[in-house]
């Protein structure tokens, strides 16, 4: 694993592949989103960010809690068209309630060997479903915008299916690199909806 320590400002970062550290959390949140180092994404593009409490993305947040199949990494999107949800797709199969993960058994990397997985094929993943539900609503997704809640970035599959669909601009949640990135010890994996009121 090639590993990098870089200097920005008063504080270093590691990072390799697959993850960004900081060595402190509190200044690491404040630095700019161009530091973030995503595992993929496709020359020309970027992800821009939205606070948590933006329309879509807590639509996209309701849609995960109550959609998602994924019970580790429940994630949701929305597609949006002036102003309009036109698409939204949760992540997750029923797959894996009754079949072994083909990628864990594998001890696949992070992003990789989906395809292999009947449960964890791109059709299942949030980008994925919502550009479907779009599609199948019978709406140009065209020039619209993807919102995703839930990962702190869109794997290759995903993306593919993102520039297919034309969509123009991609959003995450602001902080999603820390709280959905299994290898950042400051993340809520497993505790994403522990602070709701029911
Ligand atoms: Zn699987
Ligand atoms: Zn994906």
């Amino acid at each position: 694993m090639v590993s990098i320590a870089k200097k920005v400002g008063s504080i270093y970062l590691e990072t390799d592949a697959n993850s960004l550290y900081c060595q402190e959390k509190s200044l690491c949140y404040s630095m700019s989103m161009s530091e973030i180092i995503y595992p993929f994404i496709p020359e020309g593009r970027t992800i821009e960010y939205v606070p948590e409490n933006n329309i879509f993305m807590k639509k996209a947040r309701d849609f995960a809690k109550t959609n998602s199949l994924d019970k580790t990494m429940p994630g949701a999107a929305v597609v949006v068209k002036d102003s309009n949800v036109i698409g939204i797709g949760a992540n997750g199969s029923i797959f894996h309630e009754t079949n072994e993960c083909v990628r864990v058994a594998r001890r696949s990397e992070s992003g990789k060997d989906y395809e292999l997985c009947e449960g964890c094929h791109p059709k299942n993943h949030s980008e994925f479903s919502a550009i479907a539900d779009a599609d199948a609503k019978g709406h140009s997704t065209e020039g619209a915008d993807l919102y995703l809640w839930g990962h702190w970035w869109c794997c290759e599959p995903c993306w593919k299916s993102i520039i297919q669909a034309k969509i123009k601009r991609v959003f995450l949640m602001k902080g999603s690199e820390i709280l959905f990135n299994q290898k950042n010890p400051n993340n809520i994996i497993g505790t994403q909806f522990a602070n709701d009121r029911e």
